[in-house]
């Protein structure tokens, strides 16, 4: 079993589409092992995304992640991270393949609907970052 962590980003939950993305974690077969909605400070997105903080990207990334509610969540399942960054599609929803969350609810790169760790590392940083251990 393996768990990692995942966002309904803030242009999802504005949508409406917050059920049918849960709707389809559930069908691939994770389990929910942690969820909360949050809004996030400006400074609590640039400390989530602080990788990218030499990017071009990073103010109008973390502007956004600040810009209204998102759902934080711990998956479970075998082999998870892999799974739920399948489950996604490409970071550019114009990329993904059909039948992705990204495909089907992301607009742009910008407002691409989902995200998930990328390795057990992150994924360790980012569940931390969110979720007290007792929580999950
Ligand atoms: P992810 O793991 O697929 O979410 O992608 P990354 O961790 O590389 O990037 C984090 C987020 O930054 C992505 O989900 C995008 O919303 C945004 N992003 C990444 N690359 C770019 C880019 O080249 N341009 C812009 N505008 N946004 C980007």
């Amino acid at each position: 079993m393996e768990r990692t962590f995942a966002i309904i980003k803030p242009d999802a939950v504005k949508k409406g589409v917050t059920g049918q993305i849960l709707a389809r974690i559930e069908a691939a077969g994770f389990r929910l092992c942690g969820m909360r909605m949050i809004h996030m400070s400006k400074a609590e997105a640039e400390g989530f995304y602080y990788v990218h903080k030499a990017r071009p990207f990073f103010g109008g990334l973390t502007d956004f992640m600040s810009s209204g509610p998102c759902v934080v969540m711990c998956l479970e399942a075998p082999d998870a991270i892999k799974k739920w960054r399948d489950l996604m599609g490409a970071t550019d929803p114009a990329k993904a393949e059909p039948g992705t969350l990204r495909k089907d609810f992301g607009a742009s790169i910008d407002n691409n609907a989902t995200h998930g760790s990328d390795a057990p590392e992150t994924a360790a940083f980012e569940l931390g970052y969110f979720f007290r251990g007792m929580e999950l």
